[in-house]
């Protein structure tokens, strides 16, 4: 593990009274990038929860993705979707009122692939977006079981499409959404379409509560964990970022946070020797904190 800036030592700060919140990415993050397996991260699993320290799940996966891991995990926190497009806070969470318990950013699906699909009779663009398909056909393609692509495919802010056409093309579809504020992304096979944020939107929202509905007279520290460049803006806002060891790892180029650290092992060992080594730091001389 590689720290390349640190203030975790500085003893002023250790004295004050301070509070932590985790945010992290999913895949191939806290979970292998095949497998979804977090074995590997179970010990630093464990010392979160024996410390009460609040563990939010920022990932690219839908709501109806996540809810069966926070299940599998007994993960009663906020949790953040597709990308950053919307985080959901459990009934009650900070005490607020309902309509407080979420926040969107994300434009939603329906009006993205209205859009989309208007553009292409106009314009004869060649694609083929999630909509288009079935479940059976989003597994073929995907590689997911039918199971998974069925949650896949529950999605409320993005649309996923193969592009068929040429990049001259794309330039133009790409530009011709923009006036309608939806962004194309290139993911791994996939194009995105989406709105405009990112998964940092979500992180400033919940510190801010967590500050004062949780916090209220400690120093909130946030960690945030990702392994690749959709990770970077949520990194780039926390206060201790952790690089996860990846093959696009090397691509996240950092400058706000106080504190970063790439790991040497990829996935959940890596969120496990980092988060281990941190709070075996801060917490090795004060008594834990029992929010
Ligand atoms: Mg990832």
């Amino acid at each position: 593990m590689t720290v390349i800036a640190s203030n975790v030592n500085d003893k002023a700060k250790r004295q004050s009274k301070q509070a932590y919140l985790v945010v992290t990415d999913l895949d191939g993050t806290l979970l292998e990038h095949e497998s979804y397996c977090y074995d590997a991260a179970k010990p630093a699993l464990a010392l979160l929860q024996a410390h009460h320290i609040p563990l939010i799940f920022n990932s690219s996966k839908t709501q109806a993705e996540i809810l069966p891991l926070r299940q599998a995990l007994q993960n009663q926190h906020p949790f953040v979707v597709e990308n950053g497009a919307a985080v959901f806070c459990p009934t009650g969470y900070f005490g607020t009122t309902a309509s407080e318990e979420s926040a969107v950013w994300g434009v939603a699906r329906s009006s993205i692939i209205k859009c989309a699909q208007q553009l292409r009779e106009e314009r004869g663009f060649l694609f083929k977006s999630f909509v288009d398909w079935t479940d059976e056909q989003i597994a073929k393609i995907t590689g997911l079981s039918v199971a998974q692509a069925q949650l896949a495919q529950q999605r409320a802010y993005s649309e996923p499409l193969l592009w068929e056409d040429s990049n001259s093309q794309l330039d133009l579809f790409a530009a011709l959404l923009k006036d309608h504020c939806i962004r194309v992304t290139q993911g791994g096979r996939f194009l995105t379409l989406t709105g405009k944020f990112d998964k940092s939107l979500a992180l400033l929202w919940l510190k801010e509560r967590y500050q004062r509905y949780v916090y209220p007279s400690q120093t909130l520290i946030t960690i945030a964990l990702g392994d690749s460049l959709n990770d970077q803006a949520l990194l780039e806002v926390a206060d201790i970022a952790v690089i996860i060891q990846s093959k696009h790892a090397h691509n996240i180029q950092l400058l706000g946070p106080k504190t970063i650290i790439r790991t040497q092992q990829p996935g959940p060992a890596g969120w496990n020797e980092a988060l281990q080594a941190l709070f075996a730091k801060i917490l090795s001389d004060r008594e834990p904190y029992y929010g």
